[in-house]
């Protein structure tokens, strides 16, 4: 599908209504692409706000039948250009379908619109007492339609399971313009394939994802957060296997480095860090106190000063500071959760890669070596979940470097070292997805095989290839 009628715009807005169809330049700009910013043209036709699900499948029936693609759009913090428009299509916003339909407290469920943010579902949930666990840096804009399209993990998967986990039911647009309702509230259902889980992680390329029913759980009674200085990254490993073997529920277990806490201190205006001297790596550990009572809390409390000491003891820990209050818990969590944001104004060159866990004290060095000899003068920085074998790898350009050279640069370093995550039986894309910024890189994870079939679901679906074209992988 390329190109669109000339008619378009106005079909659109006698759907949605004229407000609801935006073709200034501003806004085009402004919907026309994702966090990432890999140098493809943001050239949208026009953006479409829907508001039902009948406008939804009406606007896929028009632009099927001028034959415009579209992208879907949610809150546009992806990190891997899948929600970029590239060349003249329709973006599918849905910003105003963002209602929060019903939270049964009964069956653990909850029912919303798709443009509803992660962050709101959260809220929504524990107005009951219940709680929807998918967490990560950007719910406050990133919506449940885009974290189910892009299977979003986060800072607990490590206990809860990325979002595939949580989604019961779907409801989905495709490109006959029919509306699927896959699932619903029924916890168990095996009738055959499992279309739903289809639409988890399909980037916008399969349909519109309009609605969705999440499970949800009961909350921890409370949580215990320490922050580790820890000396290196084997000992980090070390350590994830000391606090998972020591009888407390451990439900995050994050890492970043002392280039990673700079950004961050810099970034909010602090003069000196949690430890003194300065560690070259952090582990941020989030424990579960399954009951209430101060005395169960106490009790987890006394359990983890225990593992923390033991850790010191046998060298893995250097420092260590236990938060006391909520108050303190929530400041070293902001330690670890602002990295992101942090070192985003420094437009660090990102990838997000997963290793099996027991690899990732050989990988990361090997790493180094390919970083020192391909791109001297660059600092690496590294953040992740490591307890889910997950690592962002951030590279900062030497001062000076000249933008488009970096970019060159980088483009063919990335090339060897999704090669070496590939050699060590890892996964180029841990939780972000490959849009346009990985799909020449889908193979180091993916046989010809596994893609030949994808691309026959994604044909089978949608055959004029009407749903984000030349995402995940490049178009037949
Ligand atoms: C500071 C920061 C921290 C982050 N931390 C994490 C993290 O810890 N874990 C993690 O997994 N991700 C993380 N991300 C990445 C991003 O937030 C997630 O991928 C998120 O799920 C994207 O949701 P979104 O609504 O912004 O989607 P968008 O960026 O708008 O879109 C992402 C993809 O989903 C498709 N899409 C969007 N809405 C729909 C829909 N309704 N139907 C069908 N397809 C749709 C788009 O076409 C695109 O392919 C982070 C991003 C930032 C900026």
């Amino acid at each position: 599908v390329s190109g669109a009628a000339d008619d378009l715009v106005e079909v659109l807005a006698g759907i949605v209504g004229a407000a609801a169809v935006l073709t200034a330049s501003d806004d085009l700009a402004y919907y026309g692409s994702d966090r990432c910013r890999g140098g493809w043209p943001v050239a949208p036709r026009c953006i479409v706000l829907p508001r039902t699900v009948e406008q939804v499948q009406a606007v896929v029936s028009a632009c099927a039948a001028a034959g415009a693609a579209i992208v879907p759009s949610g809150g546009r913090t992806g990190l891997v250009g899948a929600a970029t428009a590239t060349a003249g299509e329709v973006v599918v916003s849905l910003e105003r379908m963002h209602r929060i339909l019903e939270v049964d407290a009964t069956g653990l469920t909850l029912r919303c619109e798709a443009g509803v943010t992660v962050e709101a579902v959260q809220r929504a949930a524990a107005e009951v007492g219940l709680m929807y666990p998918v967490d990560f840096a950007a719910k406050g804009t990133a919506q449940i339609g885009g974290s189910i399209a892009t299977n979003a993990g986060g800072v607990r998967v490590l206990r809860y399971g990325s979002t595939r986990a949580w989604v019961l039911g779907l409801d989905v647009v495709v490109a006959s313009g029919e509306l699927l309702q896959l699932g619903g509230a029924l916890v168990k259902d095996n009738t055959g394939y499992d279309l739903r889980q289809l639409f988890v992680g399909s980037e916008g390329t399969l349909g519109i994802v309009v609605g969705a029913v999440l499970r949800l759980c009961p909350p921890p009674a409370a949580t215990v957060v320490a922050l580790c200085a820890v000396p290196d990254e084997a000992r980090l490993l070390d350590l994830f296997a000391h606090v998972r073997g020591g009888g407390v529920t451990c439900s995050a277990f994050e890492c970043f480095d002392a280039g990673a806490l700079r950004a961050v201190l810099a970034h909010k205006r602090l003069a000196s860090g949690p430890f003194n001297p300065p560690s070259p790596q952090h582990a941020l550990v989030e424990f579960e106190v399954a009951a209430p009572g101060d005395a169960m809390l106490q009790a987890v409390q006394d359990r983890v000063a225990e593992l923390l000491a033991d850790a010191h003891e046998d060298g893995l820990v250097s420092d260590a500071a236990l938060a006391g209050t909520p108050q303190q818990a929530r400041d070293l969590w902001s330690l670890r959760e602002d990295v992101s944001e942090s070192l985003h104004r420094h437009r660090p060159h990102k990838s997000d890669v997963t290793l099996p866990i027991a690899r990732l004290a050989e990988f990361v060095p090997a790493w180094r070596e390919l970083v020192a000899a391909r791109l001297p003068g660059a600092v690496p920085v590294i953040f992740g979940h490591i307890g889910d074998g997950n690592l962002h790898l951030n590279l900062l350009a030497p001062p000076d470097e000249d933008p488009a050279a970096w970019h060159a640069r980088c483009e063919a370093f990335d090339a060897e070292a999704y090669a070496l995550v590939g050699r060590f039986a890892g996964s180029v894309s841990a939780e972000h997805g490959i849009g346009l910024l990985k799909r020449e890189h889908l193979h180091h994870t993916r046989s010809a095989a596994q893609v030949e079939l994808m691309r026959a679901i994604k044909r089978a679906l949608d055959p004029r290839g009407l749903f984000n074209p030349g995402k995940i992988f490049a178009p037949a």
